[in-house]
């Protein structure tokens, strides 16, 4: 005999939106905005990194900066989802946190580079939705990565020297924006979160509901 209780509402397992771009684009202050709306409710995921701490940075909570014998353990124990080497250091994505945020049905943020997406997409496809930041000029881009002022003119160089060999990767991604206008781009970002969410596969809970409103004689005027 059916308890007379109603069913709990069905979980949905949540996704993981990639953001990539050559550096300065702009995917961290794009990533900081979004992981500020409570609304959304977005978990971030802490990447793990060899490269030195930026001034403005806090280990544990922009990254988790470990040395490279560090890395390399971790790596060597399965611990990361994905990593690559850019600009000459290691980066690399927990694995243990990611499973279980997804199962329990929340959404997370990578900002990641194009060599980690592949590996995530190869692994997780059903769970990813991926978005390539694009500049509105290399002008801007070097402009950008010199105000942030975070990088030595060496390192500058360096990224900027970089930016093309992401930015050949674009085509590889579901979404593409501009960051011309920062405010503009979030609002995108806001777009493509929501129609991820309703999608039909996304929304398991609506069976129940179908299945009501196919159900017993229609109403009449
Ligand atoms: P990334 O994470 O892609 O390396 P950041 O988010 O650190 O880039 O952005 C680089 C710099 O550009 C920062 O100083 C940021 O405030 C600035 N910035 C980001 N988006 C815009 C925009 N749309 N217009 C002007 N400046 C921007
Ligand atoms: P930055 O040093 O400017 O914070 O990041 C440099 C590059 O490394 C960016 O393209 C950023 O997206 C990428 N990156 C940061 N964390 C990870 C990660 O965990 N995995 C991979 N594959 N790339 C990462």
């Amino acid at each position: 005999m059916k308890a007379n209780i109603p069913d709990a509402p069905v979980a949905r397992r949540g996704f993981i939106l990639i953001l990539s771009s050559p550096s300065g684009a702009g995917k961290s202050t794009l990533t900081r905005l979004l992981s500020q709306n409570q609304e959304l409710d977005l978990r971030l995921s802490v990447s793990a990194t060899t490269r030195p701490k930026r001034p403005s940075e806090i280990d544990q909570v922009h990254y988790s900066f470990m040395d490279r014998q560090e890395f390399e353990a971790l790596r060597d124990r399965d611990g990361f989802l994905e990593w690559a080497e850019v600009h000459g250091n290691l980066y690399g994505t927990p694995r243990a946190p990611v499973e279980k945020t997804l199962a329990s049905g929340h959404d997370m943020v990578f900002d990641i580079d194009w060599q980690g997406t592949l590996q995530v997409v190869e692994k997780m496809k059903d769970d990813v939705v991926t978005v390539f930041i694009l500049p509105p000029s290399m002008t801007e881009l070097r402009n950008r990565l010199v105000r942030r002022a975070e990088d030595s003119p060496q390192v500058i160089d360096a990224r900027l020297a970089a930016a093309r060999d992401e930015i050949a990767r674009w085509e590889n991604y579901d979404y593409v924006l501009v960051n011309e206008d920062l405010d503009q781009s979030y609002n995108a970002l806001l777009a493509i979160i929501a129609a991820e969410r309703l999608k039909r596969r996304r929304q398991p809970a609506l069976a129940q509901l179908v299945e009501a409103l196919m159900q017993g004689p229609l109403p009449t005027a």
